[in-house]
């Protein structure tokens, strides 16, 4: 693996040179892909397919690195691990070309190239944030044989297109043994793991509206649901949804968790804050709070979002830059799937192609790969 800093590097022009006071290695690159799951991976094999020069960029801090296999991605029959889906889509993006820099996008200007600045993250993505040890090790050691750079100082990239491929980060409970229930005993959305929950005990943690729908919806699967509001508030829906959690068989509590009870990644019962301090066994929690977009560097290059941050998009993929693309998870508060997310980084693919085109190669002016 090689390290990329200020040292020895060539000195150029370029805003974050000038911020960083001192060289900056600032190479250029077709596209560059911020973001190195399902979304962006699948941008990148696209592009390099089209002979462009890729570049993704990835800090190693995604959901696509927790421990849930996907059962629902056609093709799989006995369902692959999302942190799977990420190698061989690394493998199959550097087998056309693509080029791997492990570093944390910071910042990003825009003069008609775009420029981003990226830094290490020196290894902060182990301690509390999203993935599984195990998971970033094993993507880790494949960056390694297929040649990817790491970021030490500030290292600049710039580029004629960017896809924006960041993902959510996601808002699970924290407490001792998390990460390792994340995907195993531990989950958010019925179309990933519904199928999972059948027959089980499982408990949904959430107070508002779409909690209370998400424990409904649970029915289909099993009727051994309960609700905890997980907060000393309680719920905050009308009276009338906690009659109808009442009439369908689902005990509803208005408090907050002491304690997860957990071994191996598998929560074995919530303790409730309250009086009587109530055992709430399960097998499955589903926590239902959004997880949050992560918009920095599109915030950064002025690009729109909507009413619950995600960046808007069109059809296409465009943005409201021109030659600036979002796809996968950072899109939408919906559709939170590996296809769609495959779906999107092609789309974004093609549209980024398009925009890097001659003029004289771009014929009748309709879009197309
Ligand atoms: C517990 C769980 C179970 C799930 N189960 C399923 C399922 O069964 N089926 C299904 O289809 N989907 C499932 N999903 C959802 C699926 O994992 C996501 O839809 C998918 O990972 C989205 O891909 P993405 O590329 O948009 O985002 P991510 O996979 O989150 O990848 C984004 C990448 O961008 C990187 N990044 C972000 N910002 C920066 C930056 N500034 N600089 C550098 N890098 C950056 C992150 O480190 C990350 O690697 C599940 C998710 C969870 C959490």
């Amino acid at each position: 693996m090689s390290e990329l800093d200020q040292t020895g590097a060539p000195s150029t022009s370029g805003e974050f040179a000038a911020q960083a006071g001192a060289p900056v290695y600032e190479r250029e690159v077709d596209c560059a892909i911020i973001g190195g799951g399902p979304a962006g991976l699948s941008a990148a094999v696209c592009l390099s397919r089209m002979r462009r020069s890729v570049l993704v960029i990835d800090d190693r801090d995604g959901r696509s690195l927790w421990g849930q296999t996907n059962r629902n991605y056609l093709g799989f029959p006995d369902g692959i691990p999302a942190a799977e889906i990420r190698l061989q889509g690394r493998r199959q993006a550097a087998r056309y070309g693509t080029k791997f820099l492990n570093g944390r996008v910071i910042a990003a200007s825009h003069d008609g190239l775009f420029h981003l600045r990226v830094e290490g993250t020196l290894g902060d993505n182990r301690r509390e944030t999203a993935g599984r040890v195990v998971n970033i090790r094993r993507d880790e050691e494949l960056g390694s044989s297929l040649g990817e750079e790491k970021a030490i100082g500030p290292v600049g990239v710039a580029a004629r297109t960017v896809i924006l491929a960041t993902g959510v980060r996601d808002n699970f409970p924290k407490f001792l043994g998390w990460a390792q229930c994340v995907g195993k005993s531990l989950f958010w959305c019925i179309a990933c793991d519904g199928y999972e929950s059948t027959g089980k005990v499982v408990a949904v943690l959430g107070h508002d509206e779409d909690a209370v729908e998400t424990a409904l919806d649970l029915l289909d699967f099993t009727d051994k649901v309960s609700i905890v509001a997980g907060r000393p508030e309680g719920f905050d829906v009308p009276e009338q949804r906690l009659a109808d959690l009442r009439d369908n068989g689902i005990e509803a509590y208005p408090h907050a968790v002491a304690a997860y009870v957990n071994a191996d990644g598998q929560i074995e019962a919530l303790m409730l804050d309250d009086p009587a301090e109530t055992r709430v066994p399960v097998e499955m929690v589903f926590v239902y709070r959004r997880p949050t977009p992560r918009t920095d560097i599109a915030v950064a290059l002025g690009l729109k979002l909507n009413e619950l941050g995600h960046i808007v998009v069109d059809l296409d993929q465009h943005t409201n830059v021109p030659g600036l693309y979002a796809a996968g998870d950072v899109t939408s508060p919906h559709d939170h799937q590996i296809s769609a997310a495959v779906h999107e980084g092609n789309q974004a693919a093609c549209a980024a192609n398009y925009f890097l085109y001659r003029p004289v190669q771009r014929g009748s002016g309709k879009e197309e790969c």
